[in-house]
């Protein structure tokens, strides 16, 4: 049993990060958001124009990808191959890349060592299998959900800041086939981890949402 590991998982804008990174700071525990590191990967594939189908260097690249987070009061900075890639992690290049790349099962393996590596302290980690394939020993697992129309209003509130011409219908249709492609993949697809707790949070804020896990992790100790 890992009691040093909290896992998160749940479908994309379903608040994994802001939860996450909030109760990693209520507890004094690194925040790991694993998706960002199969972003990573993702940058350098597309300044490479790496193609989809030319797995061995798509695979390359995850193998040799070194990822270094670091933490202050209110953010964190992402850096990739000692870049800082903070602000590229999500653009629409990356997003495009990152679910068909993720589902490359030599990706997944090489990803996982990198997953490994960095939790050697306290630490809470957010994905889609953290809980299921990458620590199935941790001691306390949640998985966040959040119903599709609530997570695509999310995603389009940060959307429409940056790019007025977004549709609502356009961010609804990409996150449900996004979720698709996730839960139905081979290697390691989204689910539920037996022994998590679920917590719906369409109605929930960031705060209430980790006020239940901390009371949950509290009750148990
Ligand atoms: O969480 P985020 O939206 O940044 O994740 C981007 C993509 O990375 C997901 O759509 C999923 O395909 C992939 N992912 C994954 N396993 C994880 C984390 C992310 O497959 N543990």
């Amino acid at each position: 049993m890992r009691e040093d590991i909290i896992t998160i998982d749940g479908p994309t804008s379903s608040g994994k990060n802001s939860v996450g990174f909030l109760l990693s700071q209520k507890l004094g525990y690194q925040y790991i958001d694993s998706g960002s590191i199969y972003r990573a990967g993702c940058i350098f594939i597309f300044r490479n124009k790496i193609d989809l189908n030319d797995v061995p260097s798509i695979v390359n690249i995850y193998q040799n990808l070194t990822i270094e987070i670091k933490t202050t009061d209110h953010q964190q900075k992402f850096f990739a191959n000692n870049e800082d890639v903070t602000d590229v992690l999500h653009s629409p290049e990356v997003t495009q890349l990152v679910s068909p790349v993720s589902a490359i099962k030599e990706v997944r393996s090489a990803v996982k060592v990198i997953q490994k590596k960095l939790a050697s302290q306290k630490t809470v980690m957010t994905g889609r299998d953290i809980g299921s394939e990458i620590f199935p020993d941790a001691r306390f697992k949640f998985f966040l959900t959040a119903s599709v129309e609530v997570r695509a209003q999310r995603r389009f509130k940060q959307l429409v800041t940056k790019h007025p011409s977004v549709k609502y219908e356009d961010v609804l249709n990409a996150m449900m086939e996004r979720d698709k492609r996730d839960s139905e993949r081979e290697a390691s697809p989204m689910r539920v981890p037996e022994d998590a707790l679920v917590i719906d949070n369409s109605n929930l804020t960031v705060e209430e949402t980790v006020s239940k896990m901390l009371d949950y992790i509290h009750q148990a100790h």
